[in-house]
């Protein structure tokens, strides 16, 4: 795998912390060649980025909240004066109240709906507008999503509902870009223990239902999700595009 991304420009939004997919992505596609440039959402994610990457070469941190037009405009700017051009982009962001996610999903508000569509579902195809014109020798974008789009956890609620949007939009962005060269997928990837997903309440259930359930029988992990990145990336998926790729040990697929 060593080479597969070698040369390659790939932009990653959504580290947080060492357990954040985002991270456990970047660290494989960064073995794979690849350069690195990481976004953060705010001051304190940038501390910890910093933390995080220091010692590494190569590597750039730039600031990026996803609500912002006028954020994501200077974000691809400095990109394109510093590098000319983008191979690849990592979308792992999401946000909602967390009373949208304890409650019932019949209780969300005007304003947690809005939100939560804004920075989970809206921000895909903000960023994917303005990185396209720097793909200029094809692409590769992908997003992170979860089962919760197309059936019911209790507790996932007004998330779910993200993600359906999000899911879609993959599917039309990927319309829209693929005479470009770009390709649009998403990784539906199985519980995984970060900060997030600890604003589900229901997480540690799902978490124990998975190794119980799944062909698998085991819960994902960030190598099993580094690897598909690295196969979405690289031009191993290179007829691939649209896609909603399930790393979730299988369990989608089991009716009980
Ligand atoms: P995480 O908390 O480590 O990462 C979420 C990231 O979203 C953070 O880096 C945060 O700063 C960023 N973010 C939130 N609001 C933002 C904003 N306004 N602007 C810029 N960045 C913002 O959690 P994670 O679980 O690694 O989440 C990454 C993605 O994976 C999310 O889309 C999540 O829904 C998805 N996902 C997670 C799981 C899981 O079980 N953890 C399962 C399936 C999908």
């Amino acid at each position: 795998m060593q080479n597969l991304l070698q040369n390659r420009i790939v932009l990653i939004m959504g580290v947080r912390n060492k357990w954040s997919i985002a991270w456990g992505i970047a660290e494989q596609v960064r073995e794979a060649g690849a350069k690195l440039i990481f976004t953060y959402q705010g001051d304190r994610e940038r501390e910890a980025l910093e933390k995080l990457v220091a010692g590494m070469d190569d590597i750039r941190c730039l600031p990026c909240d996803v609500t912002s037009d006028e954020a994501i405009t200077t974000l691809f700017d400095v990109i394109s004066m510093e590098y000319g051009r983008l191979d690849g982009l990592v979308h792992a962001i999401a946000y909602a109240k967390t009373e949208d996610l304890a409650g019932s999903f019949v209780d969300t508000s005007r304003d947690g709906f809005l939100l939560s569509m804004n920075v989970s579902a809206y921000s895909f195809v903000a960023v994917a507008r303005a990185a396209a014109p720097l793909m200029t020798g094809g692409g590769s974008i992908f997003t992170l999503t979860y089962l919760g789009s197309n059936r019911v956890l209790p507790g996932y609620n007004v998330m779910g509902v993200a993600k359906a949007a999000l899911e879609a939009s993959t599917r039309y962005l990927a319309y829209d870009l693929g005479s470009k060269g770009i390709r649009v997928n998403a990784i539906s990837a199985g519980p995984v223990k970060t900060m997030s997903a600890k604003g589900v309440k229901s997480f540690s259930d799902i978490l124990d239902v998975v190794p119980q359930k799944a062909p698998l029988r085991r819960n994902i992990t960030l190598k099993d999700l580094g690897n598909s990145a690295l196969f979405l990336l690289s031009d191993l998926s290179s007829g691939t595009t649209g896609e909603i790729l399930y790393v979730d040990g299988g369990f989608n697929t089991v009716g009980i």
